[in-house]
């Protein structure tokens, strides 16, 4: 088994994105800057957005965070969207998720201009993404298919389990897997029998949020298993695959903590940097 190390690939683009930000700051006078919209006080999306902050500063982006109480409204939220895509020296717009109840989440997504749009949440980008165009595409899901090149681990014609169906994590990546020729199942909370799903799969990538749902027995021997899941138990972090029991089943696996998580913050910074030389080089 050998551990697909996102941590230590993470590094490796943080240190070649420092170097390729200091030449756009020498060569075309242009600090790459992202502001991030974080509404109400979620610990998690707390320590998201933090993680965030920190990783931009240690490339030399500048970084800015709206933070705005959970009672905000959605045209408060709005209003501050639209300086954002006004703002020539913001690249990058990380509306950060979720959003309270009284928030239209879409409309808010839908607001950010296109070329800002690091996260690859916005419509246009998604769409661009199923056909297989260009565009920003979900930090978490290219984080993965990043780590897998860097093992020179090719889909192609590899039967691929996506376990988790959401707009963040589980579409994008099965549409990335479907564009890298892979043949692609797609499960979710109402899939019948998914251990008749992932038994099937070359290679299994799970983004749901449940501690242990993927167990030896649900894998075939060899598998290359990605484990997106983050979870808290007993304050460790924890992914959704039964770590110590399957790894010497599988051929590859991501770890949780260090495996697709910085992946998600370097590809973050990455999306920034190609957006401000895109809008102002
Ligand atoms: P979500 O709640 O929006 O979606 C969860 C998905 O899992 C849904 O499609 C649901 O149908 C499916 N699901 C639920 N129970 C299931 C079951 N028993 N069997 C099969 N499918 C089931 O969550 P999300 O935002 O997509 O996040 C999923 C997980 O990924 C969470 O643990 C989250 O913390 C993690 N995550 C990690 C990163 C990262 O950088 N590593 C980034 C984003 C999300």
């Amino acid at each position: 088994m050998q551990i697909l190390d996102g941590k230590a690939l993470s590094n490796k683009i943080k240190d070649e994105l420092k170097i390729e930000v200091e030449s756009l700051k020498k060569n075309h006078d242009v600090v790459p800057g992202l502001a991030v919209i974080l509404v109400g006080a979620d610990p998690a999306s707390q320590a998201y957005v933090s993680m965030k902050s920190k990783a931009c500063k240690a490339v030399g982006i500048y970084s800015i965070v709206h933070e705005m109480p959970s009672t905000i409204s959605h045209p408060e939220i709005l209003e501050i969207i639209k300086m954002m895509n006004n703002n020539n020296y913001i690249d990058g717009i990380l509306v950060q998720l979720p959003l309270p109840d009284q928030v239209d989440t879409i409309s808010l997504l839908e607001a950010v201009d296109v070329s800002k749009d690091v996260d690859g949440f916005h419509p246009y980008n998604m769409g661009q993404l199923v056909q297989g165009l260009d565009g920003f595409v979900p930090c978490t899901p290219l984080g993965v298919m990043e780590l897998l090149a860097e093992y020179n681990i090719d889909v192609k014609g590899l039967n691929a389990c996506v376990v988790g169906a959401s707009n963040i994590v589980g579409k994008p990546m099965a549409s990335l897997l479907l564009n890298a020729g892979a043949t692609v199942d797609i499960c979710h909370i109402f899939t019948k029998d998914l251990k008749a799903h992932t038994l099937n799969a070359d290679i299994v990538l799970v983004g749901v949020g449940k501690p242990d749902l993927i167990t030896p027995d649900m894998l075939k021997e060899g598998a290359i298993v990605v484990d997106i899941g983050i979870n808290k138990v007993e304050n460790k972090l924890v992914g959704d695959v039964s770590f110590d029991a399957v790894k010497e089943k599988v051929s590859y696996i991501t770890p949780v903590p260090g495996g697709v998580g910085p992946m998600t913050i370097a590809m973050l910074l990455k999306n920034t940097v190609e957006a401000a030389k895109a809008r102002r080089c």
